[in-house]
């Protein structure tokens, strides 16, 4: 989609943190909260406090949930931050393992089966993931072994196909070529 043409939104989003959440910013200096995606709804975390409000849904809920700090800003309800806050995890960073499953998503044995099959193919596939498994379709914050580059990627999108390996492509901004990551992980010459 071009957006281009369009009239920039009136806030803007930083990188994500481990926890696969955005910070939002207006003037690009002054912090207004985080807003994250979990299981089709968008929530938000308003600068200051700690309790998540689900405040958008499906695809348009991050620039949903975006502007609705932006309207608690306007109204005077967000005290803004220091950007510095725009990284309040910074100091909580997960080092070692993960715990297997995300905080939120409820332990049963389906959840618990999915995520260690999961966690198994990471490791097949030289993915770190920075928290516990979140769901399939869900963001997750993952370290690529091959290349160190960090974002959110989605389980479902690195799981593979029909019994297929992944899509050696493994994230944006360029990982090693496709011929070095089908050369360095076992899982693609079987
Ligand atoms: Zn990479």
């Amino acid at each position: 989609m071009d957006t281009t043409s369009q009239t920039p939104p009136p806030y803007q989003l930083g990188d994500t943190d481990e926890e696969c959440r955005y910070p939002v910013r207006v003037d690009d200096q002054h912090h207004l909260g985080l807003i994250f995606r979990w299981h089709g709804g968008w929530f938000a975390i308003p600068a200051g406090q700690s309790e998540a409000l689900r405040v958008g849904d499906g695809g348009t809920g991050k620039n949903t949930a975006a502007l609705y700090l932006v309207s608690e800003y306007n109204e005077g309800r967000i005290v803004p931050q220091d950007p510095a806050a725009d990284a309040p995890e910074a100091s909580r960073a997960l080092i070692g393992p993960v715990p297997l499953l995300h905080p939120r998503l409820p332990v049963n044995d389906r959840n618990t089966e999915h995520a260690l099959v999961a966690m198994a193919a990471l490791t097949a596939y030289l993915w770190t993931p920075k928290g516990g498994y979140p769901g399939s379709d869900n963001p997750w914050f993952m370290e690529c072994e091959l290349c160190h580059w960090r974002g959110p990627r989605y389980w479902s999108h690195l799981r593979g196909r029909n019994q297929n390996p992944p899509s050696p492509h493994r994230h944006p901004g360029g990982c090693i070529g496709a011929d070095q990551v089908r050369a360095r992980i076992a899982a693609y010459q079987q």
